[in-house]
């Protein structure tokens, strides 16, 4: 079995469930003016996360459910890794790479992939 390498880990259920998903300002456009909204700001009117955003797809609708979890899609979340990005089901862990990419990663896996490298 290969090596697997990541620098952190963080479980995921929710928007915002992510620690770098509000870590930085977001610039946009309030009355005309153009500000910068901070990620204290963004966090606090759950604004979409910036690592794990909101599950939407023009051709699936809110009453779809997944066919991992078999929970509506709309509870879910979405990464933009990769052609069409990677779906986040709610409990599963995110990954960072040692490269910066984010990986969504099933619970079973990744309690088998720390338990191989005694990481806990
Ligand atoms: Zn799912």
């Amino acid at each position: 079995m290969a090596n697997i390498h990541f620098k952190a880990a963080s479980a995921w259920n929710q928007n915002g469930d992510h620690p770098d998903d509000y870590a930085k300002d977001k610039l946009g456009f309030e009355n005309g003016e153009l500000r910068t909204w901070s990620g204290q700001e963004c966090r606090e009117m759950d604004w979409e996360g910036q690592v794990v955003r909101y599950y939407r797809h023009p051709a699936i609708g809110g009453g779809q459910q997944c066919a991992h979890c078999g929970r509506n899609l709309h509870d879910h979340g979405w990464i933009d890794e990769s052609e069409g990005g990677l779906t986040v089901c709610p409990g599963d862990w995110i990954l960072t790479t040692v490269t910066g990419h984010h990986i969504p990663c099933k619970p079973e896996v990744f309690h088998l992939i720390t338990g191989l490298t005694g990481g806990g």
